[in-house]
């Protein structure tokens, strides 16, 4: 029988960290094995065109970036496969992934699992997904100047957002479903502050409205109803952000590696080693505080080089 074969480096997620993981480890002749998931190219699949990430002065769509950076991974021999892992071994080495039944081994591993903006799950908030309904300001926030905005939660994020948002928009409602806030007070008192923002309490948005002519979408509006009166009402808008948090994409690593309480993988303050030698996190998974495509590709670099340092130290 063939002994089965020990990868260099498995990489499990096909984000900005990831990609640019594959590439560093690609170059360095490790031959990477990339995981991609079950949404390839992760979170900028779902914006439209991202504007902030350099090197591109005139933008891009999110799905063209993600498919540029694949092939420049590609291009240095990094194998990506549209498959999901579904568990993880880390208690011995080499470690251990299961694929579909299959189990792959390798000396080092690379998570770049990315988070999840949480959804209300309304199905007119999928359909306008991209076109008007956002969950990332820093990303879409542009795209709203002199529009009316609302802003979905009553955390810090919904806080952080709407106070962003007033920097384009012409005004913005924060749409809370109780009447006390989840916020921390700084961050509450300066959106309470700020003469473009209100507050609507005791609110929770039940659909989306909005055109679609000939694929052409937009949001006109939103549905809210005010959960102590029972009333519905219609308020014109353009823009609807979802601020009620993220979940990393975590959970296959619990009990495998240290978590925080929040799910985030917990990483070193100066490199991405986690609590296991060899296991290395980046991007979204172990960050909330940044969130943005370029800094979980810096990341991503930065899990390369730390693998490329560890797999030297196992031949010494
Ligand atoms: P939180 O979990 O703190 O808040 C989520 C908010 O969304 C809550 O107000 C919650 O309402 C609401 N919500 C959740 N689900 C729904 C739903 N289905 N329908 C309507 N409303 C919903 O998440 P955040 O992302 O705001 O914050 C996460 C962490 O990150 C916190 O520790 C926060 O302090 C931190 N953070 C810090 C920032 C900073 O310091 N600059 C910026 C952003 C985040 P309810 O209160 O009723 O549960």
């Amino acid at each position: 029988m063939s002994e089965q074969k020990i990868h260099n480096v498995i990489i499990i997620g096909s984000g900005p960290a990831g990609l640019t993981a594959a590439l560093y480890t690609g170059r360095a002749n490790l031959s990477p094995l990339v995981f991609e998931g079950m949404q390839p190219g992760g979170q900028l699949t779902i914006t439209t065109e991202v504007e902030n990430y350099p090197g591109f002065e005139h933008g891009i769509m999110g799905p063209e970036l993600m498919d540029v950076m694949r092939k420049q991974a590609q291009r240095f021999g990094a194998d990506c496969q549209f498959k999901y892992v579904d568990k993880v071994d880390f208690s011995s080495r080499p470690f251990k992934m299961t694929v579909g039944g299959q189990e792959y081994l390798s000396n080092a591993v690379i998570i770049a699992t990315g988070a999840s903006a949480r959804l209300l799950g309304l199905p007119s908030e999928s359909e306008f997904m991209g076109f008007g309904v956002s969950a990332c300001a820093t990303c879409d926030g542009f795209f709203f100047k002199d529009q009316r905005i609302i802003v979905i939660g009553g955390g810090d994020t919904a806080m952080e957002e709407a106070n962003y948002l007033t920097k384009f928009g012409k005004e913005v409602s924060i749409v809370h479903r109780r009447d006390e806030f989840r916020a921390s007070k700084i961050m509450l008192e300066r959106a309470q502050k700020n003469p473009k923002i209100k507050l609507v309490t005791n609110t929770v948005l039940e659909e989306v409205i909005g055109l679609n002519e000939n694929g052409r979408k937009k949001v006109t509006a939103a549905r809210l109803k005010n959960v102590v009166t029972g009333e519905t009402t219609v308020q014109e808008v353009e823009g609807i952000f979802l601020g009620i948090g993220h979940k990393p994409n975590t959970d296959i690593f619990k009990g495998q590696i240290e978590l925080e309480d929040t799910g985030y993988i917990k990483t070193s303050k100066v490199n991405t080693y986690t609590n296991i030698t060899g296991v290395f996190a980046c991007g979204d998974a172990q960050d909330h505080v940044y969130r943005q495509a370029i800094t979980a590709a810096g990341s991503g670099c930065m899990a390369a080089i730390d693998v490329e340092r560890y797999l030297e130290t196992l031949h010494d």
